[in-house]
């Protein structure tokens, strides 16, 4: 899909237990061009980024879940048209981890069969807390084929990174398809 300003507009999501990080991973990305805007009559909220990939602005409208999942009240529409998926857990929650493969389970339920899908483990900067292992997260990565990164949305490690590839990804693979 494309409109006046890019070359191509994706849908994204982002996905995972409540107070993971997902808002701030959002803002962070789209901090420059931040138009949060809001669908009222599905309570999620969206914003947008341009990214040049080569000489094609890519426009990747990014879904938060504005605190639905709280209420587990994510419907099939959040998930409609979606080529990619971010979904976030929190390193210093096990339990976030745990959650992960239920939250594959309703991608692979209700999302694109070729969703790119980036695994995150967010907060990297708490050491301290750190209950969930880089390793951990790599392995469940590699067993569902998954992208997969550490970030700190607070101090801004990898999240340029995580939705790039998540981005270019998926990009690869609609330019494929279209060739
Ligand atoms: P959401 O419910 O998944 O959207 O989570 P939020 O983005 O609202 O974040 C939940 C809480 O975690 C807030 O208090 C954030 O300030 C905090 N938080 C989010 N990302 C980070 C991070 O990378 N590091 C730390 N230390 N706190 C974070």
């Amino acid at each position: 899909m494309a409109d006046e300003e890019c070359d191509y507009l994706f849908k994204t999501v982002l996905i995972g237990d409540s107070a993971v990080g997902k808002s701030n991973l959002l803002s962070r990305f789209a901090k420059d061009e931040f138009y949060l805007d809001t669908k009222p009559t599905i309570g999620v909220e969206f914003a947008y980024r341009n990214t040049k990939l080569g000489d094609k602005i890519i426009k990747a409208q990014i879904w938060d879940t504005a605190g639905q999942e709280r209420f587990r009240a994510i419907t099939n529409s959040y998930y409609r048209g979606a080529l990619g998926a971010m979904l976030v857990y929190d390193i210093t929650r096990n339990e976030t981890f745990e959650h992960v493969r239920k939250w594959l389970q309703e991608l692979r339920e209700f999302g694109d069969p070729d969703m790119v899908v980036v695994l995150v483990g967010n907060k990297s900067d708490l050491v301290d807390l750190r209950e969930v292992e880089v390793e951990d997260g790599q392995k469940l990565a590699e067993v569902e084929k998954l992208c997969f990164l550490e970030t700190s949305a607070k101090e801004n490690v990898n999240v340029e990174d995580a939705f790039l590839q998540m981005i270019t990804k998926i990009y690869k693979i609609a330019s494929q398809k279209s060739l």
